[in-house]
Order: C-alpha cells, then sequence, then structure tokens
C-alpha cells in the first residue's frame, strides 16, 4: 500500500492547486483523476480546462473576433470584404488551447513532484482511499490528509433529457460543427449567456427561457438592468418567467413546450442548451463508515476552514458550499495545503469576484445594493459610465458603468459592480482594495495612469463622496 502526506481527489482547479502547495511545501503527494480526455489519456485540470472556463473562453474569444471583423472595424476605417468563419477550425482551436493548458498542469505536477493516478478515488475509513482504474483494478492509498475536490456535474432536468446531439449540456454546446440556424438555451444564467453570445455572434437566432421572474437575480440590480437592455440590442433574446415543460426530437430538430406568462408555448429550434446550473459530484465518493457527511443540498459538510467532519479529512471547491468558481476553489485548495503544513492562514470569502465573460463583461465583488439594503448597511454609492472615459471613446466601446458602493459612516468600500469591457479585469482592481480593507477616499487619492479603462474605477470610488471629475 502506497502511502502519502497528502491524497486529493480530483484534479480541477481546487484539487490540483491544493496538490502543487501541498508538495510546494514538502508534503509527499498524490492527485488521482477518473477522467480521460479526447485522446484517452488521463484528463487533468477538471470542468474548468477541459469543459469549462477555458474553452468557453476561447469559444468567446473566438466569436468576438469574428463578430468585429464582421460588423465593427468599419467605424475605425478598416474594411475587410466578405468575412466567414469555419466553425471546426475555430472548435480545433480551442481544443488546442484546452490540450495546452491542461498539458501544463501535467508539467507542473512533475516539476513539482505530484503523483498523478489514474482512476476514481473513494475516500474509506481510517483515512484510506480506494482507488479503481479504468481496467478494474483497485488499489488502495494510505494517507495522512486527504482533499476531496471532486467538483460538480450539470443539472438535469426530466422535460430536456440530454443527448448530446439535440439536447445538449454546456459540454455538447462547446462542440457544435455548425452554427444552429435557431438555438435554443434553457436558463439565463451565466453559462447560458456566455454560451448564447458564441453562437448569437456567429449568427444564431438565439432564444433563453428562464424559469425565474427577475433577470440575473445575484447581480446588483441596476447592472443586471443594464444588462438586460445590451442583450437584447444584441439580439439574444430573454424570456423570463419561461418554464420549459417538455420536448419533443422531431426530426433533427427539437421541439420546446413551455409556460410563458400562464399560456402554453411551443418552439422549434435546431440545437437545446440545457444549463440550469450544476450540483456536487458526492456520490459513490465516500464509504458510509469514513466520517464525511453531506449538507441538506448534497455538498460535502465543511466548516471555514474546509474541514469536514472526518478529522483529516478536507473538502474545497464546487463539491464545497459557495459560489461555483475555479478560483474560489483554487484559494480553498491553498488554504487546505497551507493549514495541513501547520500554517495558520484563512480565507476571505467576501471578497470573491465573479464575473459573466459576454461582451460587456459583468463583474462584481461584495456586496449589491439590494443586499446592503437587506442588510440595514447603511451606504454611498458612486457610479461612473465609460462613455465619459476617454480610453473607452478611442475604442469605440463605451457600453456600462461602474458602480461602486462605500459604507455610509465609514467609507469603507463595501462592493463593486460593473459592466463594460474588461469588466474581468477591473473588478480586481477594487477585490484587492477592498482585501486591503480600503475607503472609496483611498482609491480616489489613488494615482491611476491615463489614458485607461480603470480610471472609471477612480471616477466611481470618487464619485461615492461627490467628487468626480469627469462625470458627464
Ligand atoms: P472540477 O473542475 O469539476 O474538477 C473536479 C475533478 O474531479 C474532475 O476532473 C473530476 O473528473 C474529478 N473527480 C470527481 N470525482 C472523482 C473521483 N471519485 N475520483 C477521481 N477524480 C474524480 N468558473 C470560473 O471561475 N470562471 C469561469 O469563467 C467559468 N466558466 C465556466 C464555464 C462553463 C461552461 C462551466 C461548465 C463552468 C465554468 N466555471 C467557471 C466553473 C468552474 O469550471 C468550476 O467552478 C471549477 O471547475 C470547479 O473546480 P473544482 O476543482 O472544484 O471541480
Amino acid at each position: 500500500m502506497s502511502k502519502f502526506d497528502v491524497v486529493v481527489i480530483g484534479s480541477g482547479p481546487a484539487g490540483y492547486v491544493a496538490a502543487i502547495r501541498a508538495a510546494q511545501l514538502g508534503l509527499k503527494t498524490a492527485c488521482i483523476e477518473k477522467n480521460r480526455n479526447k485522446e484517452d489519456k488521463i484528463a487533468l485540470g477538471g470542468t474548468c480546462l477541459n469543459v469549462g472556463c477555458i474553452p468557453s473562453k476561447a469559444l468567446l474569444d473566438s466569436s468576438y473576433k469574428y463578430h468585429e471583423a464582421k460588423d465593427s472595424l468599419g467605424v475605425h476605417g478598416i474594411s475587410t470584404g466578405d468575412v466567414g468563419i469555419d466553425v471546426p477550425a475555430m472548435i480545433k482551436r480551442k481544443d488546442g488551447v484546452v490540450a495546452q493548458m491542461t498539458g501544463g498542469i501535467g508539467g507542473l505536477f512533475q516539476a513539482n513532484g505530484v503523483t498523478a493516478i489514474e482512476g476514481a478515488g473513494k475516500v474509506l475509513a481510517g483515512k484510506k482511499v480506494e482507488v479503481t482504474a479504468a481496467d478494474g483494478t483497485v488499489s488502495i492509498l494510505d494517507a495522512d490528509n486527504i482533499i476531496i475536490a471532486a467538483g460538480s456535474v450539470p443539472v438535469a432536468i426530466p422535460p430536456a433529457p440530454v443527448d448530446q446531439n439535440i439536447i445538449v449540456d454546456s459540454t455538447g454546446a462547446l462542440d457544435f460543427q455548425e452554427i444552429p440556424g435557431k438555438l435554443g438555451v434553457i436558463g439565463a444564467g451565466v453559462i447560458g449567456l456566455e454560451l448564447g453570445s458564441v453562437w448569437s455572434r456567429l449568427g444564431s437566432e438565439v432564444v433563453l427561457l428562464e424559469a425565474l421572474e427577475s433577470f440575473l437575480p445575484a447581480v446588483d440590480g441596476q447592472i443586471a438592468k443594464e444588462a438586460a437592455k445590451v442583450f437584447k440590442k444584441q439580439g439574444l433574446d430573454v424570456r423570463l418567467g419561461a418554464r420549459v415543460t417538455g420536448t419533443k426530437i422531431v426530426k433533427n430538430q427539437v421541439e420546446v413546450s413551455y409556460t410563458f406568462k400562464d399560456e402554453e408555448k411551443s418552439e422549434t429550434f435546431d440545437k437545446l442548451i440545457v444549463c440550469v446550473g450544476r450540483k456536487p459530484l458526492s456520490s459513490g465518493l465516500l464509504a458510509a463508515d469514513c466520517g464525511v457527511n453531506l449538507d441538506e443540498r448534497g455538498f460535502i459538510f465543511v466548516n471555514d476552514y474546509c474541514e469536514t467532519d472526518a478529522a483529516g479529512i478536507y473538502a474545497v471547491g464546487d463539491v464545497v458550499r459557495g459560489p461555483m468558481l475555479a478560483h474560489k476553489g483554487s484559494e480553498e485548495g491553498v488554504m487546505v495545503a497551507e493549514r495541513i503544513a501547520g500554517h495558520k492562514i484563512a480565507m476571505n470569502y467576501d471578497c470573491i469576484p465573479s464575473v459573466i465573460y459576454t461582451h460587456p463583461e459583468i463583474a462584481g465583488v461584495g456586496k449589491t445594493e439590494e443586499q446592503l439594503k437587506a442588510d440595514g448597511i447603511p451606504y454611498k454609492v458612486g457610479t461612473f459610465p465609460f462613455v465619459a472615459i476617454a480610453r473607452a471613446v478611442a475604442a469605440n466601446d463605451t457600453t456600462g458603468m461602474v458602480k461602486m458602493l462605500a459604507h455610509e459612516e465609514t467609507d469603507r468600500i463595501l462592493g463593486c459592480h460593473i459592466i463594460g469591457a474588461s469588466a474581468a479585469d477591473l473588478v480586481q482592481q477594487v477585490v484587492i482594495a477592498m482585501e486591503f480593507g480600503s475607503s472609496a477616499e483611498d482609491i480616489g487619492l489613488t494615482v491611476f495612469g491615463h489614458p485607461t479603462l480603470s480610471e472609471a474605477v477612480h471616477e466611481a470610488a470618487l464619485a461615492v463622496n461627490g467628487h468626480a471629475i469627469h462625470m458627464p
């Protein structure tokens, strides 16, 4: 029986980062992964690198370049002639990006001395891990510490069973070989909007059927309202309060039945993407007597330090509570590795940025205005539009705004919400500021380079205290 200081189950951004950090800290570490890739090799990188963050961004970038070349370069005096799109070539490039990034993890494992083990891991009592290889061979690892990072899988809904041909989940939607004439998307959340944007930019007529009555309820209301306007202008047809009740494959299309404003409706699509959320992959992972418990929603139950109910067994990433985001899982992985090594670090769950990678991007950190109201926290607001930012005007990309929220009395920044080009990178400035307990005035007194999009963050911080210089 092989013995390790740390055995990690799952090689997604939570697991592989935990494994690398543990090895860097001098711990003998193994990382188990059950998935195989298109080349039938161990697929390191989890959902994020193989079928999530990275491939979706590769397609978002390709489709945005196509849209720019086709529709938005004329204003710069650039003529392109006829612009075409070769979808299989675009998908192949995406696969190449995935191969490069996942291969990189193999290299990092080697460089840091992490042992990659192929197979499905199961936690047994007494901190043992059973590994079942693809050929059925079973081996047992002995571990001083176990980190469970098994991730999540798409939620399936009975009215729309996925066949990965006409009705697909987010994974299938990353592999279309041609542009669907008419594309249905069930769920207008982050993944639905990103994937809907990809295919809409390439020419699909996209209809998003969303059961909720409100659009992007977790996003700050003012930003979500702006986003709804922008997406409508882009041709994304978002129908709120549309509950799918059934689907029928007819020839090479799918007929979708749904209720909308108390009426029964039916619509035919060439492809249908089901993206109604993800659920933790916690089944088959735990022996009944291993001491690890689940919460009422099927997540592995952990405390603030990602410790499960069993001593020496931790869980991180999508398989535990909190936002299902790659960077949240990675930071939990680092925290756990450090704590196993005896360091007393903790994670700041109040400062996790979230992003929707549409164009414009939508990014936020901290509390929304609605949350502050609900919590009865006194606050001040500063907003600043990109239309008054010289760099945005120069780039002809002026949609959106930065909105900053600070405490009424202390001026401490409580949240920042952005819709606009590069919002994902801009919000990070505020994440850092919040991490250091900064006030809006601190950002206001900071020198920002000119001309940059970041000046919108500066001006929004100034606006919190009524001092914005270029407010239109
Ligand atoms: P995962 O990445 O799911 O990895 C878990 C790994 O564990 C998998 O490889 C799985 O095969 C393996 N595993 C499971 N059970 C076992 C077992 N018993 N034995 C061995 N191995 C096992 N997040 C962002 O932050 N930014 C984005 O832009 C973003 N875009 C996304 C786009 C899409 C289309 C999707 C679907 C998700 C996106 N996400 C994004 C979410 C992100 O992918 C997840 O939050 C992240 O991958 C979670 O990391 P994880 O390590 O917890 O789990």
